[in-house]
């Protein structure tokens, strides 16, 4: 069990929505972005002395930019729906942490300087000035929601908090209070294509030890192209894949599956990373500079289809908005999606009957599968309501023979989050991401015990991430997390793959 400086919520059977206890958070921020990291996105480098002011015209600015954050600020009755819906919540007691509560941190100064009643009877309609508590207590809070949309299924009247904490971090952001892990992260997509700084060289160094690894294991030359002019497709995945565990296992099985199907592909050096945290922060500008590499890339190379590698709010941005922020793609083939899920593609092959699978190379594992919230909440895969739920599992049903499913109170649109998700996934947050883990741990606990489940997958990046890291503070192994793909490297039969009768007969004339 890993140690923690903080108490780590015991695992029970059922989930209790607990006693409220004030302030059980407050302790908590984020680092501060550096005025580097700040001015590289276009904000000021550090809090600006007329930030009063500031705020509340961006407020105002994102009022009527928004019209769904209008009604979000004006809509909320009060019906208590959402309290007890926000793993973080759950987790901390904290009833700042209740979507509502959070809601409400915006909420009060926009009745304040916005509505009658809150510039006359302020007292009458929960209205408060904006001071600098109040900044503080914005920076802290809003950095305690994952932007996951669970509690958005809930509400009546469809408030999505996640677009009020966007927004809030946006107001922060314009006057030099951004938090240092989501923009020193974009900086370096600017400057160098990916989220983790990784320099071209870098990339290529890692693709061929990867082809090397693959034809040591099958015999067979998979390519993982670079910068390959005129390829069909242009695969766009997260910059965890090229190196980390579980991720790396996932893009292994991307190259099997498009060496199998016969098609030419590459990634790119400009477009070396899916994510794009400029949503996190709800800054358009952000996201369209980093949506935009993506078709710079998918031009100068020539391709004719798209393809998202697995990550979670890659998906939600490509998905949702690529088109609005980088097209029109009137460039590429419309017989195909733009842009199209690894996972679509791969399910479309399997339909086919393309690939071959040796299941029983995954009876070790015991699977489940973990729904990632951008993916369950705020996209779709195929052609049919519920594809984004179906297809992975498809997939996964696939190439193993023992799959179970988490409680269906925890999955599909009603999933909990990792805890790390909306830009949470830094060490300086540790104790919000273990805290807010708890509900994902006990479904999985409950699986484990009661079906034998050994392993959890995922077809996102910063919930691998997240597992690998929280699993050991609730006694499980971080290995247990693992990629779809992964699963699906392990079982495809490539095509004029040595067998294990072949490596025998090497044994013996060696
Ligand atoms: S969006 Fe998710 S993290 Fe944020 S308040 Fe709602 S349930 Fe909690
Ligand atoms: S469920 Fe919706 S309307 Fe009800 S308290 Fe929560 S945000 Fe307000």
């Amino acid at each position: 069990m890993a140690k923690a400086e903080f108490d780590v919520p015991e695992l029970q059977e059922y989930v209790e929505v607990p006693e409220l206890v004030e302030g059980t958070m407050a302790h908590l921020s984020p680092f501060v972005a550096k005025p580097d990291h700040n001015t590289a996105l276009g904000f000021p480098g550090e809090l600006v002395d007329d930030w009063h002011d500031k705020v509340l015209d961006k407020l105002d600015d994102l009022r009527s930019r928004y019209r769904s954050l209008q009604v979000y600020l004006d809509a909320c009755v009060k019906c208590g729906a959402c309290t007890d819906k926000c793993h973080y919540y759950l987790s901390t007691k904290d009833p700042k942490n209740m979507p509502v509560g959070r809601q409400d941190l915006l909420r009060k100064v926009y009745r304040r300087y916005n509505t009658f009643a809150g510039k006359y009877f302020p007292w009458l309609v929960g209205a408060k000035d904006l001071t600098r508590e109040t900044l503080d207590e914005w920076y802290s809070y809003y950095h305690q929601c994952s932007q996951c949309r669970r509690c958005s299924v809930f509400c009546p009247y469809g408030i999505d908090t996640a677009e009020i904490s966007m927004a809030a971090r946006e107001i922060l952001d314009s006057v030099g209070y951004g938090q240092k892990y989501c923009n020193e992260i974009i900086a370096k997509v600017h400057d160098k294509g990916n989220n983790l700084g990784l320099p071209g060289p870098a990339i290529l160094d890692t693709l061929e030890g990867l082809e090397e690894d693959v034809f040591d294991e099958t015999g067979v030359e998979v390519k993982y192209p670079l910068d390959q002019k005129g390829a069909e497709i242009l695969l766009v995945t997260p910059s965890a894949d090229f190196f980390a565990e579980p991720h790396v296992d996932g893009l292994i099985g991307y190259g099997k599956v498009f060496h199998e199907a016969g098609v030419s592909w590459t990634l790119s050096t400009t477009a070396s990373e899916a994510g794009n945290f400029g949503m996190f922060i709800g800054s358009y500008e952000n996201m369209r500079r980093v949506a935009l590499r993506i078709r710079q890339a998918a031009l100068e190379l020539g391709v004719k289809r798209i393809v998202f590698g697995e990550c979670g709010h890659a998906w939600r941005v490509a998905y949702s908005f690529l088109n609005t922020l980088a097209g029109p793609f009137d460039f590429l083939d419309p017989r195909y999606p733009v842009p199209q899920h690894i996972c679509e593609y791969t399910y479309d092959l399997i339909q086919q009957g393309k690939l071959k699978f040796d299941k029983s190379a995954n009876d070790d594992m015991t699977l489940t599968f973990h729904d990632s919230c951008n993916v369950a909440r705020a996209t779709r895969m195929g052609d049919k309501p519920g594809g984004q739920f179906e297809i992975p599992r498809a997939v996964i049903k696939a190439v193993c023979n023992n799959y179970v499913d988490m409680d269906h109170e925890t999955i599909g649109e009603k999933t909990f989050c990792c805890g790390g998700g909306g830009g949470l996934l830094t060490d300086d947050l540790m104790e919000i991401r273990v805290k807010g883990a708890m509900p994902r741990m006990t479904a999985l606990q409950n699986v484990i015990k009661d079906e034998g489940v050994t392993h959890m997958a995922a077809i996102c990046a910063i919930c691998k991430s997240q597992f690998t890291k929280v699993l050991p503070y609730y006694g499980m192994d971080m290995d247990q997390i693992v990629s779809v793909h992964q699963l699906v490297s392990n079982a495809i039969i490539l095509t004029g793959q040595k067998t294990d009768e072949d490596e025998t007969e090497a044994d013996d004339e060696a």
